[in-house]
């Protein structure tokens, strides 16, 4: 028997009406390219949306067309969120650091029609313009009087393609499970896999994060996430729904320009991967500055580590998040909150419990298996194959012919964890990354943890690479904070007295700065393939 409830067809553009309803004058703050300040508003957000919708209909696009952003976190990427997707397109956020080959490989793929380009990536697209197969138009995000010269052809500035679109314009009822937005996955193995996530999933997601979170209405909530990448986390949902005011830093990423946002806008609610929060971090330190406005930050993409729980909460009073998720899940999976009994440990205790990556949202299943697929046990002790299941979670990738989950609906996330009895999932690390030696595992991420605590050092990376006896050996790459390398056996003994004597490096390579890919992560793939023969050749 059904329910005899309404049949809902949602579209992600009933959130940016609802933002205008209640909280029309509440502040969309965007740092343009030239360092200035935009001020914008709920209200005008979502007339220009409208506006855009109506454009693109005008021009003759239709629902499903697949269209691209190039763009940074400011208002008019938020416009295109709901402006795209709303009229039933496809918002498709491209990442302006792809390596070449890989964004002309994912444009076609997606069959991209339009690409709305930020000023300063226009050279990206003329150096791809003759490979891309599908693109028929370039809107630039400027004025028309800032329109450059350029050898893309057919392009428009976007405040010139918006100007006569309809301030009323009625969004269209949407079929059920409509696409909405396409992300690829950074694809540092492979061709990248497009994620093509629906209406449906992105208001679900969008509606749990932000209770997950305990978002309030009052919050001002800075989003580094890039929205380009699993669109920012489902912040730019989540934060007119709730009608938060939100804080976008453009191409000003690092620590001084991040600090002065949440300084001068009252910042007290921050969201971003832990290679940012290293700059601004390093940024208070040298300035002797305190963060303090700030109430949350939430920390995920990579392992947060002890040594940044730390400094946040003894140096910044800021109480940290540990979030976990990917591309794949929308992108949110586990959070680490506060709870009542944190209130009364002592900090080691607190801080134990704070570096697990949390436990999951409602939503979100989860489960550990064996290598051959066997359920372990949630027990904190026994780790194995991270597998996830809900209604966010890709079913399979984009234009693929087959599933990506198993016949019970689970995806393997490619994580390996453990799971304890409180329900908490600790990532030991990602499947590849793990270094397998004599039969045994080292977490590569708990070594660099440990790595980071030293006061020296600003940044680690650990790889596994071949040995003739044990099969792997961990090596370790270090970026010092001055600079400079320091005495190999210090680092070891500070690193003996935090892991097991056989966890230590066999080698420690001092390096300038470490690679990290589009998304900030760190790119091992490299590094092991450049040390392969390290351990070898000894
Ligand atoms: P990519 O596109 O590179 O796959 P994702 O953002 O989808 O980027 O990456 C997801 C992966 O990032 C996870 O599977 C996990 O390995 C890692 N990750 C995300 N959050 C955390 C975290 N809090 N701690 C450790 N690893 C994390």
């Amino acid at each position: 028997m059904k329910g005899d409830m309404q049949r809902w067809k949602p579209n992600v553009a009933s959130i940016i009406e609802h933002a205008k309803e209640l909280h029309p004058t509440t502040e969309i703050v965007s740092r343009m390219i030239s360092g200035e300040i935009h001020r914008t508003n709920y209200d005008e957000v979502c007339v220009r949306a409208r506006k855009l919708a109506s454009a693109l209909e005008k021009d003759g696009y239709k629902k499903g067309d697949v269209l691209a952003t190039l763009a940074l976190n400011t208002y008019r990427h938020l416009e295109m969120y709901f402006g795209i997707s709303g009229m039933g397109a496809v918002t498709h956020t491209l990442n302006f650091r792809l390596h070449p080959e890989q964004a002309v490989y994912i444009i076609n793929h997606a069959e991209d029609k339009i690409i709305f380009c930020e000023l300063p990536f226009i050279p990206i697209l003329e150096a791809l313009k003759d490979q891309l197969k599908t693109v028929e138009k370039y809107v630039i995000l400027c004025d028309e009087s800032e329109m450059p010269e350029s050898t893309l052809e057919n392009t428009i500035s976007y405040e010139e393609y918006i100007k006569d679109g309809d301030e009323d314009y009625k969004w269209p009822a949407l079929e059920d499970d409509a696409a909405c937005a396409l992300c690829y996955t950074s694809g540092t193995t492979g061709n990248p896999k497009g994620v093509l996530y629906s209406h449906k999933s992105n208001i679900y997601h969008a509606t749990s994060a932000y209770a997950a979170l305990t978002i309030d209405k009052d919050d001002c909530i800075l989003m580094v996430v890039p929205m380009f990448h699993v669109l920012a986390w489902g912040i730019p949902y989540f934060g007119p729904m709730t009608g938060n005011k939100l804080v976008m830093p453009g191409m000003g990423m690092e620590g001084d320009s991040l600090y002065e946002l949440i300084d001068k806008e009252g910042v007290n609610s921050t969201f971003g991967v832990p290679t940012v929060w290293m700059q601004l971090l390093a940024y208070c330190r040298e300035n002797n500055k305190v963060l303090d406005s700030v109430k949350n930050t939430i920390i995920g993409g990579s392992a947060l580590s002890l040594a940044m729980l730390k400094e946040f909460d003894e140096v910044h009073d800021v109480n940290v998040i540990h979030a976990w998720g990917m591309t794949e899940m929308s992108p949110l999976g586990t959070t680490n909150l506060p709870t009542k009994e944190m209130e009364t440990m002592n900090k080691d205790e607190k801080y134990a419990i704070q570096l697990k990556q949390g436990r999951p949202v409602f939503g979100v299943e989860l489960k550990i298996t064996d290598d051959n697929g066997n359920d372990l046990p949630s027990d904190g002790e026994a780790y194995g194959h991270l597998m996830v299941r809900g209604p966010w979670i890709l079913q399979k990738y984009f234009k693929a012919e087959n599933d990506a989950v198993d016949e019970e609906g689970w995806f393997d996330t490619g994580d390996i964890s453990s799971i304890d009895k409180e329900g908490y999932m600790t990532i030991v690390d990602r499947a590849k990354d793990v270094i397998k030696t004599g039969g045994e595992w080292i977490s590569s991420i708990d070594l660099e943890n440990a790595a980071v605590g030293h006061p020296e050092i600003a940044e680690a990376c650990v790889v596994g690479v071949p040995h003739p006896k044990w099969d792997e050996r961990p090596i370790m790459f270090v970026v010092t904070n001055s600079g400079d390398k320091l005495e190999k056996d210090n680092i070891l003994d500070f690193l003996s007295s935090k892991v097991a004597k056989w966890w230590l490096p066999d080698e420690i390579i001092f390096l300038k700065e470490l690679p990290h890919g589009a998304t900030g992560k760190l790119l091992k793939f490299d590094l092991r393939e450049e040390y392969k023969n390290l351990l070898i050749d000894k």
